[in-house]
């Protein structure tokens, strides 16, 4: 019989490792890896971790690389069979056989393994999937749940569910409805546990879709399962936002007492520091900072995901300076997961939140790392899906594991981003009275 110390873990001694392609929520091939290990209790009865990696669509120029074949005859080049073979081979040979004490261990092999700065020589999809299912095993090996393990790697309680940011408008590259920004979201926070502001959500979500259908408007949803309207008016942008205002008091919410508004706006996708093409017009990033302030005046607004392009550090810098103090600014395009690219913005006082995305930086260890850092300097983290995702439900074990307090996740449909609100529908009961809720502290307006 093995005894432990408190925080002492069993190691994790690989036996075998298998990666396969599978299918993401957008039809195209992602990674899957399984990893097997000794049971160190019950000897001859290994373990198995899994885990599946997502894929972005409007992918910030700085994220690890996503190694896809390029083969033009094999789903328009975007099968991941070389990433597969590098799991099944130079990855299985370096660790399988190993005992690492903790997935910290095995990532700094794997990066050592990569030797590149955007381990774009293994794929970050091959690397991040051995790291995820490796988690995975470890916490199981341990007889705890995925979150305790990333709260004792992260230093973290591992007690705290995430006011949930649900996208439940869906543009930009996610639609085909001409809307430039890519992400309306509700915040449902002012609520007392997880399970009442994501029902909150999802009452929102059924009321928006009689707003839009009585309306004559189309409640087709976009690839994170919000709906893509097309919105025929000269603003509509503002548009969304009112039938969204709408269906909160339709279903009974307060907008800007118990549920928020939040956006994406991925501006990199319709601007750079030369323009932002907007509602017809091309913007300078000052007349984009102007009209968020405008909209944060006239909105329950309380969080503005990048409100301008990725390389435009000075309008960044300015729409800090205005709304810095007031509304929550998050970096995604921008700082992309990234712990080198996070301290130049801590440095510069560029946002004041961070999403996190672990394919953008291709490793557990490195995302809990800039989560730290985030931390450490006030800067608030969201743990985020991808536009393409699956069944895996880490993020969710990520936001409860690391007491991040925000999962942004997608709307209250499709059953790639419904498994993770089901996930924390499940931790939440696991917890029981040792859950908290990030909820209404979190958002105040000012
Ligand atoms: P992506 O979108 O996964 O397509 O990058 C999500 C986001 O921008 O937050
Ligand atoms: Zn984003």
């Amino acid at each position: 019989m093995t005894t432990l110390h408190h925080n002492e873990t069993l190691p994790l001694q690989i036996l075998k490792l298998h990666a396969r392609e599978v299918l993401d929520s957008r039809g195209y091939p992602t990674v899957e890896v399984e990893l097997t290990a000794e049971n160190p209790r019950h000897p001859g009865e290994p373990i198995v971790g899994s885990a599946i990696v997502p894929s972005g669509a409007s992918t910030g120029e700085g994220e690890a690389l996503e190694l896809r074949d390029g083969d033009k005859t094999r789903f328009l080049g975007k099968g991941v069979r070389k990433a597969v073979g590098h799991v099944n081979s130079e990855i299985a040979d370096a660790i399988v056989g190993r005992k690492f004490s903790s997935v910290r261990e095995l990532d700094a092999v794997l990066l050592k393994l990569d030797g590149t700065e955007n381990k774009s020589k293994l794929g970050a999809n091959a690397i991040l999937a051995v790291s995820m299912a490796a988690l995975r095993a470890h916490s199981v090996i341990n007889r705890m749940p995925a979150y305790e393990m990333i709260a004792q790697l992260s230093g973290q309680k591992g007690v705290t569910l995430p006011v949930p940011l649900m996208n439940i408008v869906n543009g930009g590259k996610h639609a085909d409805n001409g809307l430039a920004i890519q992400e309306f979201m509700i915040v449902p926070s002012g609520f007392s546990t997880f399970s009442e502001a994501l029902r909150a959500g999802a009452e929102v979500f059924h009321h928006l879709k009689k707003t839009l259908h009585d309306r004559g408007l189309s409640t087709g949803v976009g690839d994170e399962g919000g709906f893509a309207p097309v919105f025929s008016g000269e603003k509509p942008h503002e548009q969304a936002i009112e039938n969204i205002l709408t269906a909160i008091r339709a279903a009974g919410y307060e907008p800007g007492k118990n549920i928020f508004l939040a956006l994406d706006c991925a501006a990199s996708e319709f601007g750079n520091e030369k323009g932002y093409q907007f509602e017809g017009r091309t913007l300078s990033s000052a007349d984009l900072v102007a009209m968020y302030a405008d909209w944060y005046q006239r909105y329950p607004i309380v969080s503005i995901e990048d409100g301008l392009a990725e390389h435009d550090w000075a309008g960044w810098a300015l729409l800090t300076r205005e709304l810095g103090s007031r509304c929550q600014l998050v970096g995604d395009d921008l700082f992309v997961t990234n712990p080198k690219v996070l301290k130049k913005g801590i440095e510069q006082k560029t946002a004041n939140a961070i999403l996190i995305k672990l394919n953008q930086i291709g490793s557990v260890t490195e995302t809990l790392e800039t989560m730290k850092m985030a931390k450490d300097a006030n800067y608030a983290s969201i743990s985020s899906h991808r536009s393409g995702e699956s069944e895996d439900t880490f993020i969710a074990e990520l936001a409860v594991g690391t007491d991040c307090g925000q999962i942004k996740t997608g709307s209250a449909s499709r059953t790639d981003r419904i498994a993770k609100y089901n996930q924390l529908l499940r931790i939440e009961e696991r917890l029981g009275a040792r859950a908290q809720f990030a909820g209404a502290s979190l958002f105040q307006r000012k």
